[in-house]
C-alpha cells in the first residue's frame, strides 16, 4: 500500500476545542466546514458532540451529512440558504442560519414556520463580502424580530484582517459593530471572532466565538502570541522514502530541472506530491522531518512524489518515515515556502487516507 497518510490526532481537537472555548469565556461554535478543514467533518463533530455548544458548515448539504451521522448538536449554515426550497429541510432539521442579504430576509417573510427559529443576522462591518450595511441592518433586524416564530436573533459580524495583530481594521470593525448593536435590544447575543480575533483581539470576545483553522492546531498570526503556542497540530501528513539516489555535484533533479546539485547529493524519493494536496511551488529548502530530524525538500514537487535531501541523513534510506507537515512541522510553514496558506493545504487533502488516532 502507498505509504503516503494524514494521521488525525482527535484528542488535540478537543484540546484546541477546549482552548478556544476557554478564551472566548462563552459558547464556541466549532467550523467543522469543508470537511472539517480536511480532517473529516463526521469524525471530527463526533469527537467533539459531546463538549461543543454547536457546530459551524458552510451549506445545508455540510449539515446534512452532519445530522445523516447521529449528530444532534446545534448546526450553523454560515453562508446561509440559497434558495426557497432549503428552508423546510432547515426547519426539520433544527438547523440554525445566517442571514447575511435583503433577499434572504424576504423569503423569510414569506415562509410559513411551524417550529421556532434561530437566525444570525450579519452586518457587513468592513469586510465588504456578506452582510447587511450598517443602514441595511437595523430594519432587516426588526422585519426578522416581527416574525412570531423567530425566537432568537444572534447579531454577528466577520473580520477581514484578524490576523494582523497591528492593522487598525480589527478595531474599526468592532466599533461598527458596537454602534450597529447599540440599537438592539439589551441582551442580544453576539457573535464577532473567528479564529484569529479570538487569539489576537480579546475585545472581540461575546457571547458566542466561531474558531475554525485554530481547531485544527495552525494559526496566520503575524506575530506571536501566546494563545496560539498552546495550539496542538490535528493532522500529521506523512509518507516514506521508495528510492534512493547517489549524484554527484552539476546534476539537476526532478520536472524542468530547476534545482542542481551543489555537492554529491544523497535524494530520496518520497510517494507524496501535489495530487495528495502538497504544494506543487514549495520552493527547494521548504522543511521536511526525515525520520524525526529536519530535513529539506529539494527539486519540483510532482503529482505523486517529491524529492528530500539526504545528504546530512546518513541514516535515512527506503522506508524512511517524512513527515510533510504535523506536530513537528506547522503546515503554515509549509504554505508560506509554497505560496499557499494553511486554510488551502489542510482543505485540500486529497487522496490520501486519514487514520483516526485517540487515546
Ligand atoms: C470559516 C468561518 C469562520 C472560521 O474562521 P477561521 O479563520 O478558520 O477561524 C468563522 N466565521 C465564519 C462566518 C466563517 O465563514
Amino acid at each position: 500500500m502507498r505509504p503516503a497518510r494524514a494521521s488525525i490526532d482527535l484528542d488535540a481537537l478537543r484540546h484546541n476545542y477546549r482552548h478556544a472555548r476557554a478564551l472566548g469565556g462563552g459558547r464556541a461554535l466549532a467550523v467543522v466546514k469543508a470537511d472539517a478543514y480536511g480532517h473529516g467533518a463526521v469524525a471530527c463533530a463526533r469527537a467533539l458532540e459531546p463538549e461543543a455548544d454547536g457546530f459551524g458548515v458552510a451549506c445545508l448539504e455540510e449539515a446534512l451529512e452532519l445530522r445523516e451521522a447521529g449528530i444532534r448538536t446545534p448546526i450553523l449554515l454560515l453562508e446561509g440558504f440559497f434558495d426557497a426550497y432549503e428552508l423546510a429541510s432547515i426547519e426539520r432539521h433544527e438547523l440554525w442560519t445566517v442571514v447575511a442579504s435583503p433577499w434572504q430576509v424576504d423569503m423569510l417573510e414569506r415562509h410559513h414556520a411551524t417550529r421556532p427559529w434561530r437566525v444570525w443576522l450579519k452586518l457587513d462591518s468592513g469586510m465588504h463580502r456578506l452582510g447587511l450595511s450598517p443602514a441595511e441592518y437595523l430594519p432587516a433586524w426588526r422585519r426578522l424580530q416581527a416574525l412570531p416564530w423567530i425566537d432568537t436573533l444572534v447579531a454577528m459580524t466577520h473580520f477581514a484582517r484578524a490576523d494582523e495583530l497591528s492593522h487598525a481594521g480589527t478595531g474599526g470593525q468592532i466599533a461598527v459593530f458596537d454602534a450597529a448593536v447599540s440599537q438592539l435590544p439589551a441582551g442580544t447575543p453576539a457573535s464577532l471572532s473567528n479564529s484569529a480575533a479570538l487569539m489576537a483581539w480579546p475585545a472581540a470576545r461575546r457571547d458566542w466565538v466561531r474558531p475554525g483553522l485554530m481547531l485544527y492546531g495552525s494559526h496566520m498570526l503575524d506575530a506571536p502570541r501566546a494563545e496560539a503556542d498552546a495550539l496542538r497540530a490535528v493532522m500529521t501528513l506523512e509518507s516514506q522514502v521508495i528510492s534512493v539516489r547517489e549524484l554527484d555535484v552539476g546534476q539537476q533533479i526532478g520536472y524542468g530541472g530547476t534545482f542542481t546539485t551543489t555537492r554529491p547529493t544523497r535524494v530520496g524519493v518520497v510517494a507524496g506530491g501535489y495530487a495528495d494536496g502538497y504544494p506543487q511551488y514549495a520552493s527547494a529548502g521548504t522543511p521536511v522531518v526525515i525520520d524525526g530530524r529536519a530535513g529539506e525538500l529539494i527539486g519540483r514537487v510532482s503529482m505523486d512524489m517529491l524529492t528530500v535531501d539526504l545528504t546530512d541523513h546518513p541514516q535515512a534510506g527506503v522506508g524512511s518515515t517524512i513527515e510533510l507537515w504535523g506536530p513537528r512541522l506547522p503546515v503554515a510553514e509549509v504554505a508560506a515556502r509554497g505560496a499557499s496558506s494553511p486554510y488551502r493545504l489542510l482543505t485540500g487533502l486529497k487522496r490520501v487516507p486519514r487514520r483516526y488516532i485517540c487515546a
